[in-house]
């Protein structure tokens, strides 16, 4: 038993080597050889991050997709694991202030269901394109974020939707950050710290996620694009994901195609207006080469790299079409 936060030690193990392969108390399994290691179970966020302050080296753990694929490919080797299935508190959502506030613990799949599609669609909309069943059975909101993988669906539809972070710290600590400074880096969680909620506005207007893959059935993003409609601020915002280290806001072209919306009529745009705004948002997410300072002509894009701006304008145009259809 951990004195200082009352969390029950499940498991200490040896080395792979010393034990042979063998499943884990927690259900956790890993080929890795690892040193001895602690498996710990809150049931409360506090009591999770009262673990991590005492145990420093120990690592957060929710549905384990990604992070248990870097234990077993050898890139992590956590002294001890803080697992965050047993935390009720944030599995689900509640509202506040025309908000949602999002449990870290929600599930791809959870997101996925009607209920949660009424709320906030592009959220759903990305849960139910993040990988096969079994990822989406176990993979959570929180470690998509934190992951911040650049292929990460959810994260494009919460920087479109301007989402802000809850996160729990020591001696019950609540700070709140956008989700856009911690995928920039401008912000990180500090030792000690787990994400808790997610605070999303209710917009209740139509936004969509659209996603390309280099393959058939379920597969890593090559380029997506989420796309809200925002009529209070009579703004559309857009995020394009997968394409570069984080997702990227192509501010003048949601300002452009906002200024062409009749916000207080049928809302509806020509379709070569959304065609302008696909051409507009992938040129701007992926711009031409600059051309050389001693005045040379700009090389040209490789082909691969065309192909993807075109992929990118074309989800773009759908994805406006779809919203104000
Ligand atoms: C085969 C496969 C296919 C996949 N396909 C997709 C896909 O199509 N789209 C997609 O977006 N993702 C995909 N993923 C990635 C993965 O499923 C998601 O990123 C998932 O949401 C991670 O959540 P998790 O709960 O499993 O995170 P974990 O693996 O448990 O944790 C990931 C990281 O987040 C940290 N963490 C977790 N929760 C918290 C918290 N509350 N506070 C602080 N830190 C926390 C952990 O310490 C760890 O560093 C795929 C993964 C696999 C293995």
């Amino acid at each position: 038993m951990c004195q200082s936060c009352h969390v029950r030690a499940v498991s200490t193990y040896r080395t792979a080597e010393q034990a042979g392969h063998r499943e884990g108390a927690a259900g956790l399994t890993t080929h890795a050889p690892q040193a001895a290691r602690t498996v710990m179970l809150p049931s409360s966020l506090d009591e999770a991050v009262a673990a991590l302050s005492a145990l420093p080296a120990a690592v957060p753990v929710a549905g384990g997709t990604d992070l248990m694929a870097s234990v077993n490919s050898g890139l992590l080797r956590p002294a001890a694991l803080v697992g965050l299935g047993r935390i009720n508190e944030t599995r689900g959502w509640q509202y506040q202030d025309g908000h949602a506030l999002l449990g870290a613990g929600l599930t791809h799949a959870r997101m996925g269901r009607p209920d949660f599609a009424a709320l906030i669609p592009a959220l759903a909309a990305a849960a139910r394109a993040a990988g096969p069943p079994q990822i989406r059975n176990a993979g959570t909101l929180g470690g998509n974020i934190v992951t911040a993988a650049p292929t990460g669906d959810s994260l494009p539809v919460l920087a479109a939707l301007e989402a802000t972070l809850i996160i729990a710290g020591p001696e019950h600590a609540r700070r709140e950050i956008p989700v856009s400074h911690l995928l920039a880096g401008i912000e990180m969680l500090r030792p000690g710290e787990l994400v808790g909620w997610v605070r999303v506005p209710l917009l209740h207007a139509p936004q969509t996620f659209l996603k390309a893959t280099g393959r058939t059935g379920p597969g890593r993003a090559t380029a997506s694009v989420a796309l809200v409609l925002d009529p209070a601020r009579r703004s559309v915002r857009c995020a394009v994901g997968a394409v570069a280290p984080m997702p990227l806001r192509p501010l003048e072209a949601e300002r452009w195609v906002a200024g062409l919306i009749d916000w207080d009529g049928e809302r509806g745009l020509a379709p070569e207006a959304c065609a302008a705004f696909g051409e507009y948002v992938a040129g701007a997410c992926i711009p031409d080469p600059a051309p050389g300072e001693d005045g040379s002509e700009a090389p040209a894009l490789p082909p691969a790299v065309l192909h993807l701006r075109r992929t990118v304008a074309a989800l773009a145009r759908r994805a406006l079409g779809r919203a104000l259809a």
